[in-house]
């Protein structure tokens, strides 16, 4: 079968990947080019034992905060779109604790998959890997601390292994006195974006992957034999099924195939991220989080990245800078040694967030396909969301 993935992120190309695998023609269409989405600059943290529904109970009591604190983490424009309200009202009702227990229980088999997945990727040919390590947060009172060990709590009730070891906050010298507590979770691991991207890439263009870096799929139609797509530039494209794996902006495509009903009515989670120097001395070398700011510290190539946010605005709107001047002025009381004038690498990008956090990974009908919806963690989920859809694109279709 000739299959079309459109969208070279991590979703894309972990199905691309697959798909190729499984004795398939694959093509791959991109409008801007590999990891143009929210697949390049993003923490690469995988650690399923903290990796939770994004709606849950409480989370986002201080909304008052967000409308009137520019600096908050979570940040929404004024005034709503009626599409953001939609998916909010959706989101909102998501946030029981039944539904959350719920979301942790179907989530736990990839999460007790995603450290294996990673390693048949690698199988499959990707010259890159997962970097074992220690996970360090820092809080600034007890009461975070407390929330560490109930959300481990309900990861161990679902079967994912984990252990919260409370330290000393002198553990890292990273930490400034803000931080009172501190905790680290073993056993975890993380990547380097940018390189991993490139080595997928690299890696499905091996297994025969036609990569198309400059394919803005506008319209396409299924009929009974196929699948064809049009681009931005006129040229069309046929095969004999579609894998939507466009992150946030999937719906446009899915709308275009199917009609608005097929939409999955994501919004656009903008997270930023930034490249900054740390004087040797106080250089972490491994992961750190900062819950109660919502900031993420990732070692990156004798830097450190660090990442954080979520603005609910259109995916393609301008980046913010003043975003990431929040992001620095969470961060810089916490830690010391950092050089937060000089930043480089400053990056958006656009988390596809579903109205009810969970990704969809799925047969829209019989020959298109979607792999979506990961919000915050597409890393960690993506490998195994490229193996899924090619498991059903192979029995739907055969090979
Ligand atoms: C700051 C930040 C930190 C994060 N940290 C983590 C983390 O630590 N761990 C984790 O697991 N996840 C993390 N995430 C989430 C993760 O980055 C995303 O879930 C993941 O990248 C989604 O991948 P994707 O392939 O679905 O979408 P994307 O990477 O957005 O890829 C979609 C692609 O489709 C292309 N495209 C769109 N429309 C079209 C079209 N019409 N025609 C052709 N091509 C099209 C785009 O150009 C893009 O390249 C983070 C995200 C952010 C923003």
């Amino acid at each position: 079968m000739h299959v079309i993935v459109v969208g070279a992120g991590f979703v894309g190309l972990s199905s691309a990947l697959h798909l190729a695998a499984d004795g398939h023609e694959v093509t791959v269409l991109e409008r801007t080019g590999v990891a143009a989405g929210s697949s390049w600059g993003n923490a690469g943290f995988v650690v399923p034992p903290m990796t939770k529904p994004l709606a849950a109970p409480g989370a986002w009591v201080n909304g008052f905060d967000m409308m009137l604190n520019k600096d908050a983490p979570l940040s929404m424009p004024q005034p709503f779109s009626p599409r953001l309200a939609l998916f909010l009202a959706k989101f909102a009702s998501q946030m029981t604790k039944k539904r959350y227990a719920a979301s942790v229980r179907a989530e736990a088999p990839a999460l007790k998959d995603a450290f294996a997945a990673f390693g048949r990727m690698e199988e499959l040919g990707v010259k890159a890997s997962l970097t074992r390590a220690t996970f360090t947060m820092g809080f600034e009172s007890a009461d975070g601390l407390e929330g560490l060990k109930t959300g481990m709590a309900e990861s161990n009730s679902v079967g994912l292994e984990g252990n919260v070891d409370v330290v000393s906050p002198e553990v890292l010298p990273f930490f400034s006195d803000k931080i009172t507590h501190a905790a680290q979770v073993r056993d975890q691991a993380y990547i380097d974006p940018p390189a991993y991207m490139e080595a997928l890439a690299e890696a499905c263009r091996t297994a025969g992957v036609n990569i198309i870096e400059d394919a803005d799929v506008v319209s396409g139609y299924e009929g009974d034999s196929g699948v064809g797509l049009v681009d931005r530039k006129g040229r069309s494209y046929g095969g004999d099924a579609v894998v939507v794996a466009a992150g946030v902006w999937s719906d446009d495509l899915l709308e275009t195939l199917h009609g608005k009903k097929a939409r999955i009515g994501m919004a656009a989670g903008r997270g930023y991220s930034f490249t900054a120097s740390v004087d040797p001395e106080f250089l972490p070398t491994e992961p750190v989080r900062f819950p109660s700011v919502s900031v993420v510290v990732t070692p990156y190539r004798g830097k450190v990245r660090v990442g954080g946010t979520m603005e609910f605005l259109p995916a393609d709107a301008p980046m913010n800078p003043a975003r990431i001047d929040s992001i620095k002025k969470a961060l810089r009381p916490l830690v010391r040694g950092i050089d937060l004038e000089n930043t480089t690498d400053h990056w958006m990008g656009p988390r596809p967030v579903s109205p009810d956090g969970s990704e969809r990974v799925e047969a829209v009908s019989q020959r298109t396909f979607v792999a979506s919806g990961h919000g915050m963690w597409g890393v960690t989920l993506g490998p195994r969301a490229g193996e899924i859809i090619a498991k059903l694109v192979t029995e739907r279709l055969g090979r």
